[in-house]
């Protein structure tokens, strides 16, 4: 058989690419090397912009904690919270939330197939003969959305390696709850600025473990475990959290804010293989899902209109014309608020930062009016700041 559109990868960009392709009439098979659910290490929130990029609700018994509200913590954990009445997001176990995704392909039409690895691919005769550990599979075009280490990308050429300053490096950990932590609000994500260059703390509640972890630079990953061991112990002490033994996982991710080649023939890349991931927060779902659904359109418009060799530029635009400004953007705010001693400062006299990252959240604004509130309040933030250090009142 031949597909219209063959898929490699199962996560969110992947799914999304397969549901809506398959909404679309077309024949769409999905590759993934692992058996699904598959694990998948994330810190799990998924912000409402991207539930809201979901064309069918997302059942209540995949959200672990529905999150309200957001917390901008500075080196010296102090903190402003905004908590609002209404949900923003929601942290899941990726394994459930992504095979859930997978079965909304399948039933849209998608035929998936676990378990089965790519291995290689050649174009021929406008087809894409593709190799995979389960046999031979034949189809007209095919969405590379593998992750980060894609191996769609380095067997199309579209990009062989990535260079160091494309890529984000995380560290977590889950740390089982007992009991309920006093000083953590389960309702709300809380974001610490971490005393090293390019670096964002987190703290997301899960049902009954906490995921805390800091995101950083591939540039700076050398010293990084040193600095989130110390951050960890800090801050467990902070907010009496027992501290035992715990593992920590590290993983790469892409930073968004370049623009890249994200398409090479009747090849296309999405999500994370791509490099759609916003380089200041680390989320990357709302991005899998939205690239995935513009690829599936640009291919059933390019069919639609035997414009085939339209695909790859249309799709490349309307990426960039919607996500690049904001990555540009969020890679600025990254380096202003994950550097140094003053900018901290800035967290706990503004709360208009916090009121900005609640909006990204729920798609209300961007990282430029979070600019541009900081260009206008600079010199009200900076005398906040003195006032603060003098004993003025804090807010
Ligand atoms: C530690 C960490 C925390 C994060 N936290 C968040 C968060 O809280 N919120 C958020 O929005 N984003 C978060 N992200 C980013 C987010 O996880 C990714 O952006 C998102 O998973 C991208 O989805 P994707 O579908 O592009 O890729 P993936 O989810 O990585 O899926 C790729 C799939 O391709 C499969 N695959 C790979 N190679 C092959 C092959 N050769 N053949 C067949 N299948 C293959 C893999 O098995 C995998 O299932 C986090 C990332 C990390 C590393």
């Amino acid at each position: 058989m031949e597909y219209d559109v063959a898929v490699i990868g199962a996560g969110p960009a992947g799914a999304s690419a397969a549901r809506n392709a398959a909404l679309k009439g077309l024949s769409v098979v999905v590759i993934e090397k692992q058996a699904v659910p598959r694990m998948k290490p994330c810190a799990g929130l998924i912000s409402n912009k991207a539930l809201q990029e979901l064309d069918f609700d997302l059942p209540e018994e995949l959200t672990a904690q529905k999150i309200k509200g957001v917390k901008l913590v500075d080196r010296d954990f102090h903190g402003f919270t905004e908590k609002t009445s209404r949900v923003i997001g929601r942290t899941v176990k990726r394994s459930e939330f992504d095979a859930y995704l997978t079965e909304k392909a399948r039933e849209a039409g998608a035929e998936v197939k676990d378990s089965t690895r790519l291995i290689n691919f050649r174009e021929e005769n406008q087809r894409i003969l593709l190799d995979t550990s389960q046999g031979q599979i034949k189809a007209r075009f095919l969405v590379g959305a593998d992750g980060v280490y894609s191996r769609t990308a380095k067997i199309s050429g579209i990009r062989k390696k990535w260079k160091r300053w494309d890529l984000g490096f995380t560290l977590y950990t889950d740390l089982p709850l007992e009991e309920p932590v006093e000083s953590i609000d389960p309702e709300v994500a809380e974001l610490h600025c971490v005393s090293y260059p390019f670096s964002l703390g987190w703290l997301f509640h899960h049902e009954s473990y906490l995921n805390i972890g800091i995101g950083t630079s591939k540039l700076v990953d050398k010293k990084s475990i040193k600095v989130f061991h110390q951050w960890l112990d800090r801050l467990c002490q902070q907010k009496n959290i027992p501290l035992g033994e715990y593992k920590t996982q590290g993983y790469y991710l892409p930073a968004g804010g370049f623009k890249r080649t994200i398409t090479g023939g009747r090849v296309y890349l999405v999500g994370d293989a791509a490099g759609f991931v916003d380089s200041f927060s680390g989320e990357g779902i709302y991005f899998a899902l939205k690239s995935g659904r513009f690829i599936a359109e640009e291919i059933a418009r390019g069919m639609e209109q035997n414009r085939i060799e339209q695909i790859g530029l249309r799709y490349t635009n309307k990426c960039y014309q919607d996500f690049l400004k904001e990555f540009r953007l969020s890679l600025a705010v990254a380096i202003f608020l994950g550097k140094k001693v003053v900018p901290f400062q800035f967290v706990r006299y503004n709360p208009f930062l916090v009121h900005s990252i609640v909006n990204i959240m729920e798609n209300t604004g961007g990282y430029g009016t979070m600019l541009k509130e900081i260009g206008l309040k600079f010199p009200q933030m900076v005398t906040r700041v003195a006032q603060g250090k003098f004993g003025a009142q804090k807010l």
